[in-house]
């Protein structure tokens, strides 16, 4: 079937019937007034059972893995979508947290739902069957609450799929009384306006103490018996909640609170990690899923001040998970699930200031068992050389680490504090200890890269080439290989960098050619991000509400899985984008002045403007700014706003 034809005009459900009151009690049918529930949900499993036979990986769509959670006897039922495939899903932190958390609360159950493929979608479509939890089989459209996950840009399309396989409407306007409340949270919920028609509310932050809020203003305002408009109005007044029907764009397409709703959107944050519980029972997949391993977030927060990062500035300030509840939660996490590995998960791992103190003491507990201790993010210094040395237990499949630019001069720009020498001495360290591999990561089009940073890229390649041979013995040096990854810089909402232009496509071709020009070849193994892609995410993170139009024609033209390389097709866009009258190239890279209308102003992380200002003229005078985690404050203001403090369990080391 051609995709035009596939998604079809709205949707190919057509718009369901209505039944029943509004909020119906517990234990309602849930597909038809008169049946019990457990014989339609039985009918429901067994017609998307009927279809497992004629599907690729059908193990993504099982339920019943070990730690997944099935509550019966419950008044409120939660979706939690993660908007791609299982396999991605299933990695993310987050939803294993949210699921732990609002599974523990009483009288709700927590169930998860991902995007199926394009082949179950579209038997889905055709044999009429509703998009269901993994858990009960509950159609999403029963569900109280679809919370959906907005982890970047490229999932957008994903996420009017879901809704549409759910034969949920669309729009947030065209929603009835008994629709489920479609919640939107995570990175891109700083700037959520390109899908907020289609999202009832958002949340900014974390979710920890938020969600319990919102499902209790939820279940409050049903047992209330109000209407939609008074359950948005209602959610509106929970911190951390951005409701966007409650706010109108002006011309420059910044919204505009109407009576009522606040100002300014504050972001959610939780003062002190260890008091929350960590998920040590998770859910296990059947299957080969990304990152397949037990995990145990160490810190939340990084405040190294890299100027392009969001994640960076928006999940501050710093605050680590003492030692003993990393030690303790991990042995619980492995004891529960089996995982014969673990990871110590954070923004940036290596600067925990008790990490070797938690390495040590895993080492020792889990000596003899065959179960390994991984870091995912390193820091460019010989420290995390040692500490990768300390858990590899004699592998050494490969070192990463992102010096992002080329020259000094550039890192100073966007505040990577590393220096060439800090690179070599590292890489020295890493080839001489044994591993025969390193990836470096970099950005091509950084605010004021030059052709020269370019080239020094190449030429830093060359020198830890020559770093790296020169540290192993002779017979081994051809088996050393150096991986280099060039990603196309995007600019993002709430960095000091919010206001740059992004490279056009033409002008990406033109310094890859420049790149690819110094690059040694000999053990190199360079790889790009695709810088189609790379334009579509920048068009989507600094649009405004107007862009939804476009998104929406994207998917109806059969867009979706758009961070997938095979999946992804610019033209789809291009051509969604002209028809919403809307211009992409001027959004991603046209100059803003600082002080020029943003669409995501009504929403705050707590860093203020005035810092992302001083550091964005920092960057351009290639000031650096230093880390208050190892020093003083440096006045980003999210610690005053916001009411917390950086939590440290001791001192950090290293630079
Ligand atoms: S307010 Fe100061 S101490 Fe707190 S995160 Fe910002 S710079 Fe760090």
């Amino acid at each position: 079937m051609p995709e035009a034809a596939w998604h079809g005009g709205r949707s190919t459900f057509g718009r369901r019937a209505k039944a029943g009151p509004a909020h119906p009690p517990p234990g309602r049918a849930v597909l038809g007034k008169t049946r019990p529930r457990a014989a339609a949900l039985g009918e429901l499993a067994q017609r998307t059972a009927a279809l497992f036979g004629r599907v690729e990986r059908p193990a993504r769509y099982l339920d019943s893995e070990w730690g997944a959670r099935r509550r019966e006897d419950v008044s409120y039922r939660v979706c939690l979508v993660y908007p791609d495939t299982y396999e991605l899903g299933m990695a993310n932190q987050a939803l294993a947290i949210l699921y732990d958390l609002l599974n523990s609360i009483g009288g709700v159950a927590a169930e998860r739902c991902f995007v199926p493929a394009r082949d179950m979608a579209a038997l889905l479509r055709a044999e009429g069957v509703p998009l269901a939890t993994l858990e009960s089989v509950t159609p999403l459209r029963e569900c109280r609450m679809i919370g959906i996950t907005l982890p970047y840009e490229l999932t957008y399309t994903n996420v009017l799929e879901t809704l549409d396989l759910a034969q949920v409407p669309l729009h947030s306007s065209e929603r009835e009384e008994d629709d489920p409340l479609v919640l939107g949270g995570g990175p891109s919920a700083y700037n959520p306006e390109p899908l907020a028609p289609f999202l009832d509310a958002v949340l900014l932050g974390e979710g920890e103490e938020a969600a319990g809020e919102i499902v209790a203003a939820h279940r409050a305002s049903l047992e209330a018996g109000e209407d939609r408009a008074t359950l948005l109005r209602r959610l509106a007044d929970v911190p951390g909640v951005y409701v966007p029907s409650l706010y109108e764009p002006d011309s420059a397409g910044r919204p505009r609170p109407l009576a009522g709703a606040p100002a300014r959107v504050l972001k959610r944050v939780v003062t002190d990690l260890e008091a929350h519980r960590s998920p040590t029972c998770p859910v296990v997949p059947y299957m080969d899923v990304v990152h397949d391993r037990a995990t145990v977030e160490v810190t939340r927060g990084c405040t190294r001040g890299c100027r392009f990062c969001q994640a960076g500035m928006v999940y501050r300030p710093v605050r680590e998970r003492g030692a003993d509840a990393v030690v303790r939660d991990a042995l619980a996490t492995l004891e529960c699930t089996g995982y014969d590995e673990v990871s110590l998960t954070s923004l940036s791992t290596a600067d925990h200031s008790q990490l070797e103190d938690v390495l040590r003491r895993l080492a020792r507990r889990l000596e003899g068992t065959g179960i390994s201790v991984s870091l995912p993010s390193l820091r460019v210094d010989a420290f995390s050389v040692d500490m990768a040395r300390l858990v590899s237990a004699g592998r050494r499949s490969g070192l990463t680490f992102a010096p992002e630019a080329g020259t000094q001069r550039l890192r100073d720009v966007v505040n990577k504090n590393v220096t060439d020498d800090d690179l070599l001495g590292t890489v020295r360290r890493a080839f001489s200890s044994g591993w025969r591999r390193v990836k470096l990561y970099f950005m091509l089009g950084l605010p004021t890269e030059t052709d020269d940073d370019i080239r020094g890229i190449g030429e830093l390649v060359a020198r830890v080439m020559a770093d790296a041979r020169a540290a192993v013995p002779p017979n081994e040096r051809g088996a050393v290989r150096v991986g280099v990854s060039v990603s196309t810089f995007v600019p993002k909402a709430h960095t000091p960098f919010q206001w740059e232009p992004q490279l056009t496509l033409e002008e990406v071709r033109r310094r890859q050619a420049v790149l690819r020009e110094t690059m040694p070849r000999k053990g190199v193994d360079l790889s790009w991000h695709d810088p189609e892609a790379s334009f579509l995410e920048g068009v989507l993170a600094r649009g405004d509400r107007r862009l939804a139009e476009a998104v929406e024609a994207a998917w109806r033209a059969g867009a979706v899985f758009d961070a997938w390389t095979e999946e992804f097709d610019l033209g789809r866009w291009l051509v969604a984008f002209e028809s919403a009258g809307v211009d992409p190239g001027a959004i991603a890279s046209g100059k803003r002045e600082p002080g020029a209308p943003l669409p995501w102003e009504h929403l705050s992380s707590g860093v203020s403007t005035a810092y992302l200002r001083l550091e964005r003229k920092r960057a351009l005078a290639a000031e650096v700014t230093p880390d208050c985690s190892f020093g003083e404050c440096t006045g980003c203001a999210v610690c005053e706003e916001l009411g917390v403090d950086v939590v440290l369990g001791g001192e950090r080391r290293g630079t």
